[in-house]
């Protein structure tokens, strides 16, 4: 595979509410589509940060510079065999995981509609669908919460994940559980708690929770492994679990008993199938985690997660619960609790090409 040349095309779409979690709030969804052109074929990849430091300290404005002016010049042009040729080279710039996922998870897409396979096939999936989860963030009221649950969880989501933070947590989760009784149910502090709360955090074993996501902050896994210790309900890293290195020392720390695996965090599938292998090994059970991506993001991990040690819900939601469109053909929708793969090759979401001129803030070829 030779990259003749690489297009991106940065996008923004209205959220249909903001987006709340314990470290900021946004209305927007900005996604850079990397497009790479080869021998007549074009696959195309997403990097997906959230604009301002949401997540991470990579914005779309850095994202873009980093592909523009370090990752895309030692790409295009090279003779590359396979993806591990591809993952050599991004491996050893090293650096914002977006723009390497973006490039990387665009030669998968390439080399699937080359074999004439879907996605999932490449990645050593054998399912071509998935179970979906509700997630839904912080909100100003607890009866403003439980309206936003009902209004979504109708459309079929097969799990409840809120957000929590000091100082909303308990109140929530019991409303929760008054309102939709025994619904399967998790809590994402994104980091917000510290080693002194976890007295407080024993409080979330009375709700029966599937997992906590991320309750401590990133690189506190020994504080993980301390409220893992005192916890029935299973800790799951996400912001934590960063590479295949930090898992593994997790998993031997016993910090976590479930990882939740983002495409974005880890620079791409390739990496991600990686620590599902590590996880599977150790009998760690994972699921797919999104930013959350557009639909040629929530896509790819739909794919990734039909894996076989992917035992809970994704993340992925029907594109129009958290945008007011979306830039794929068709659209992700969720049915009966789950979200179909379509019939095609390579990540089988394609562009859809009027969408992404409305809403194209900015463009370029390379
Ligand atoms: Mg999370």
């Amino acid at each position: 595979m030779k990259a003749d040349r690489i297009a991106l095309t940065h996008v923004r779409i209205p959220l249909v509410e903001p987006f709340k979690i314990s470290n900021g709030v946004v209305s927007e969804k900005d996604g850079i589509m990397v497009s790479v052109f080869s021998d007549g074929l074009v696959g195309i990849g997403e990097a997906s940060p959230m604009s301002g430091s949401f997540y991470s300290d990579d914005t779309p404005d850095s994202t873009w510079s980093y592909l523009t002016g370090t990752l895309i010049p030692r790409i295009t042009g090279k003779n590359l065999d396979s993806i591990d040729d591809v993952n050599a080279i991004l491996d050893l710039a090293g650096g914002n995981s977006f723009a390497r996922a973006g490039i990387e998870t665009a030669f998968w897409d390439l080399q699937s509609k080359r074999q004439g396979i879907p996605l999932f096939k490449a990645l050593g999936g054998t399912r071509n669908s998935v179970e979906s989860g509700l997630a839904v963030g912080i909100y100003p009221g607890i009866q403003e919460l439980i309206a936003a649950i009902g209004r979504y969880l109708a459309e079929g989501y097969v799990r409840v994940k809120i957000k929590i933070q000091p100082g909303w947590d308990i109140a929530p989760l019991a409303g929760v559980r008054k309102s939709f009784g025994d619904v399967k149910l998790m809590v994402d502090a994104n980091g917000a708690y510290t080693r002194a709360d976890i007295p407080h955090l024993r409080a979330l074993d009375d709700f029966d929770l599937m997992m906590v996501e991320q309750p401590l902050a990133q690189d506190d896994l020994e504080g993980h492994a301390e409220l893992q210790s005192v916890l029935r309900t299973p800790v799951c890293l996400d912001e934590s679990a960063k590479d295949c290195a930090t898992v593994k020392r997790a998993i031997a720390l016993n910090s976590c008993r479930i990882v939740n695996i983002k495409i974005q965090r880890v620079g791409g599938l390739k990496h991600a199938v990686e620590m599902h292998d590590v996880c599977a090994g150790a009998g760690i059970p994972v699921w797919g985690g999104t930013m959350p991506e557009l639909g040629i993001g929530g896509g790819q991990t739909l794919h990734l997660s039909t894996l076989g040690n992917f035992t809970f819900p994704t993340d992925v939601e029907s594109s129009l619960r958290w945008f007011v469109d979306d830039i794929v053909d068709p659209l992700i929708q969720v049915r009966d609790g789950k979200i179909g793969i379509p019939e095609g090759s390579g990540n089988c979401f394609t562009l859809n090409h009027d969408n992404m001129k409305k809403y194209t803030v900015r463009e370029g070829i390379f």
